[in-house]
């Protein structure tokens, strides 16, 4: 689950993290009076959405000369200019995807006067099995760029989990981004609070891009970007309560309500599989064919028929699937409760789309029978690799 920078930014100012001051709005008639808490002269309007690259990006309506999504005011009027501008127009970033995303809230901040900016991130390193940070010198709106040309400007400081982050780690850190005096001792307070945070709150990414170096020689987060590990969020409801359901993909809220692990992606074939591997092995073959899977989708192995309805339903009102592949290894799973949950939901919605269903496993035979009673255009393949190959045909319409 990601939350809103100005949130990411409460919560480290909660662990004493140097942020700057700021106001979070919902309402242009709001800007006047959020931007008049802060010390001025400068003042930053930043939106507020579940993505990247926001300095850079375009609002669609405002036309390609306009200024991005992160904008400078240098007085209290331009900050309200800025914000009527900004509010409620549609941002397209590297990471939105082309439609882009409404912009509904702004951060009103303080502004920095910046010598540097830096990149400082931490993750889960599972080759090393540690949290580590991630840092470069080359922070601030090209971080992609600079790991693919140049990678050896970004380097990683794993973290002894019972050790903690250990003064030598402290030091690498600051090596790593040349810091020294006042910025190296703001570091020294900084990387230890985020890696406690970090661990705490049970994230799955911090990104701080820029951490800067201000003129005046200190530290601060500029930028925040927070992940969480879903599995562990029943243990932080104070995170939960930061959710924007209005930033999330609805497929995946409706298949996060029925416990379906599901992932929209961008193709034309919707799956339903249970079992991630085999989920992935059947994403992959789809691909060996050369269509595109339209989701990841494991509806697990204790799926009642409520849920591969569920399931069948979110595949089938997803606008861009133009077929769909059931492929089912019955095991714990039994072929006649897929079988049923498809045809009850294929009932109340309709198919409109070539339906190909593999079954294999526990209860085939009848899982079949019930399938080729129920009048249903569905074409029945024997295994994984006929089946991709039909509903590819399908979908190509050959
Ligand atoms: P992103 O584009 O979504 O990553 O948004 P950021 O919060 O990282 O802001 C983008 C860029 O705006 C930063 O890299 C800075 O160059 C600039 N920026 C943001 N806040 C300030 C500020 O307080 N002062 C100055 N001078 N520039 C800022
Ligand atoms: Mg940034």
């Amino acid at each position: 689950m990601n939350i809103h920078e100005y949130q990411a930014k409460a919560l480290l100012k909660g662990y004493g993290a140097p942020v700057a001051e700021g106001v979070a709005i919902f309402s242009a008639a709001e800007a006047e009076a959020a931007a008049k808490q802060l010390p001025g002269p400068l003042y930053v309007v930043k939106s507020q959405i579940h993505a990247g690259g926001r300095g850079k990006g375009k609002f669609t309506e405002l036309g390609p000369d306009a200024k991005g999504g992160v904008r400078l005011a240098k007085s209290i009027d331009e900050v309200v200019a800025n914000v009527k501008e900004m509010l409620g127009n549609t941002l397209v970033t590297k990471q939105t995807g082309p439609v882009g995303k409404q912009v509904n809230r702004l951060y009103i901040e303080d502004g920095a006067d910046i010598d540097r900016e830096l990149y400082l991130s931490l993750l889960v390193d599972r080759t090393v099995g540690q949290v580590a940070f991630v840092v470069s010198t080359e922070g601030g709106m090209d971080i992609e760029t600079v790991a693919h040309d140049t990678p050896e400007k970004i380097i990683t400081v794993a973290i002894d989990p019972t050790a903690g982050v250990t003064d030598a780690d402290v030091k690498a850190i600051c090596d790593a981004l040349k810091l020294s005096g006042e910025a190296a001792s703001d570091g020294a307070k900084l990387f230890p609070l985020l890696y406690k945070a970090f661990v705490e709150k049970d994230m799955a990414l911090l990104e701080v891009n820029p951490l800067i170096v201000m003129t005046s020689g200190r530290l601060r987060v500029l930028d925040a970007k927070m992940s969480f590990d879903g599995n562990a969020l029943f243990r932080h409801p104070d995170v939960m309560e930061l959710r924007d359901t209005t930033e999330e993909d609805a497929k995946e809220i409706e298949a996060s309500k029925y416990d379906l692990a599901y992932v929209a992606l961008d193709g034309n074939i919707g799956c339903m599989v249970n079992g991630a591997g085999l989920a992935m092995a059947t994403m992959d073959i789809i691909k060996l064919y050369g269509a595109e899977p339209a989701n990841f989708l494991d509806v697990g192995g204790g799926a009642t028929k409520e849920k591969v309805t569920a399931a069948f339903k979110i595949i089938t009102a997803d606008p861009a699937v133009k077929g769909i592949l059931v492929n089912i290894f019955g095991g714990i799973m039994k072929c006649d409760v897929i079988a049923e949950g498809v045809i009850a939901a294929v009932k109340e919605v309709g198919l409109e789309v070539p339906l190909v269903v593999r079954l294999e496993g526990t209860n085939v035979e009848l899982g079949k029978k019930i399938i080729n009673e129920s009048g249903l255009n569905v074409i029945s393949a024997d295994d994984l690799d006929d089946a991709a190959q039909k509903i590819v045909a399908a979908v190509k319409g050959n």
